[in-house]
């Protein structure tokens, strides 16, 4: 970046990194921290990337953003957009938690509901990128995000006295939160920080949309692409991960894994991390109940450092509806939708 002052920012990062000895008690061996993600601006830690991403997009002259999500990149995008002076336009599937699609739209994004899954989302962002020029801040259409994100494994180091865990726990969709620690934890090894093995990588999903499990237990490059997608609307509903080849091979490498949960074993994970005083999203209590899976398998060894994220709060995810919001099923019914409102299509209404 050239000017500093120039930095899209709201405050993100250098979230607590906590112990949490009440629950060590549930494993049978390690050391707990739970990386507090929620108390980032936007309320997850996608506000990370999204100040990176909208930094370099800046420095270049991007006016107009779009992004498809399952709700905190688009709340994000939303956010950041509006620090930057930016126009963004954020699509998100129609089952989104209310207060997410809310939020978008209280930050000034341009706010539609698809009808379809996320990257049903994102056919219309791509075509609206061509016929709109809108700059494309989906998951791994740019580098800024997956670097951004690579402050959660820069800052886990420092916390730890610059030393690095032996295992993370990371609820993963699209998957740039471990593509982006894992190349953090690679540079600090590479400049010498820190020593020692990369930690082993625990991707949780949730049943009904695992593909990282499935490419696993298949043991072959990414499989992907499930088919019949079942789990809830939450961040780790991302059938095809852009680059599920490289997360496949990264929880290979790091001697990792992925486990896919139940939403019965979600629901009761977050009632116990809340008996903790942690407030977590589906994803967050997601990790704490793929970590009971793997201990409970013997993952975790004596005496490991374990960090777990709590990517989002429980408030974002409050179980109603928010109805103002039109629905579209692809890029033609947006354009119309558009007409409709009498709304120039590139959204200069803002
Ligand atoms: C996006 C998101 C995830 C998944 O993160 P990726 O890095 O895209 O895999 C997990 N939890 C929450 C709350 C999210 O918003």
């Amino acid at each position: 970046m050239r000017n500093p002052k120039r930095a899209v920012t709201l405050g993100e990062g250098w979230t607590p990194l906590v112990r949490m000895r009440g629950l060590e008690r549930r494993l049978p061996s390690g050391r707990l921290w739970i990386k507090r993600e929620e108390q980032n601006p936007t309320g997850s830690f996608k506000a990370r990337g999204f100040s990176v991403a909208l930094t370099v997009a800046g420095e270049f002259g991007v006016r107009k953003t779009a992004v498809n999500s399952n709700g905190n990149a688009g709340s994000a995008l939303a956010a950041y957009a509006a620090v930057a002076g930016m126009e963004a336009h954020v699509f998100l599937p129609a089952d989104c938690p209310g207060p997410i699609v809310r939020e978008c739209a209280g930050y000034g994004a341009f706010t539609v509901l698809v009808d379809g899954l996320i990257h049903d989302a994102g056919s219309i962002v791509r075509e609206g990128a061509r016929e709109q020029g809108w700059h494309d801040v989906g998951t791994l259409r740019e580098p800024g995000r997956a670097e951004g994100k690579k402050t959660m494994g820069l800052e886990i180091a420092e916390q730890l006295g610059w030393k690095l865990p032996d295992i993370i726990v990371y609820p993963t969709g699209g998957g740039s939160g471990v593509i982006g620690m894992w190349r953090a934890f690679r540079q600090l090894i590479g400049m010498g920080l820190v020593s020692g093995d990369l930690p082993r990588f625990v991707s949780v999903q949730e049943e009904g949309c695992s593909p990282l499990v499935d490419a696993l237990a298949q043991g072959k490059a990414f499989a992907g692409r499930q088919a019949n997608v079942t789990s809830s609307p939450t961040g780790l509903r991302v059938p095809r991960p852009p680059d599920g080849q490289l997360l496949a091979a990264i929880l290979r490498e790091t001697g990792g894994t992925a486990v896919a949960v139940t939403r019965e074993e979600i629901a009761e994970a977050a009632r116990e991390l809340g008996l903790h005083g942690i407030s977590a999203s589906p994803e967050g209590a997601a990790a704490w109940a793929g970590l009971l899976r793997v201990a409970d398998q013997g993952f975790v060894r004596r005496g490991e450092d374990i960090v777990l994220f709590n990517t989002s709060h429980a408030l974002k995810y409050l179980p109603w509806r928010w109805t103002d919001v039109p629905v579209v099923r692809n890029y033609r019914e947006w354009k119309l939708l558009c007409a409709e409102n009498g709304k120039a299509e590139s959204g200069t209404a803002k």
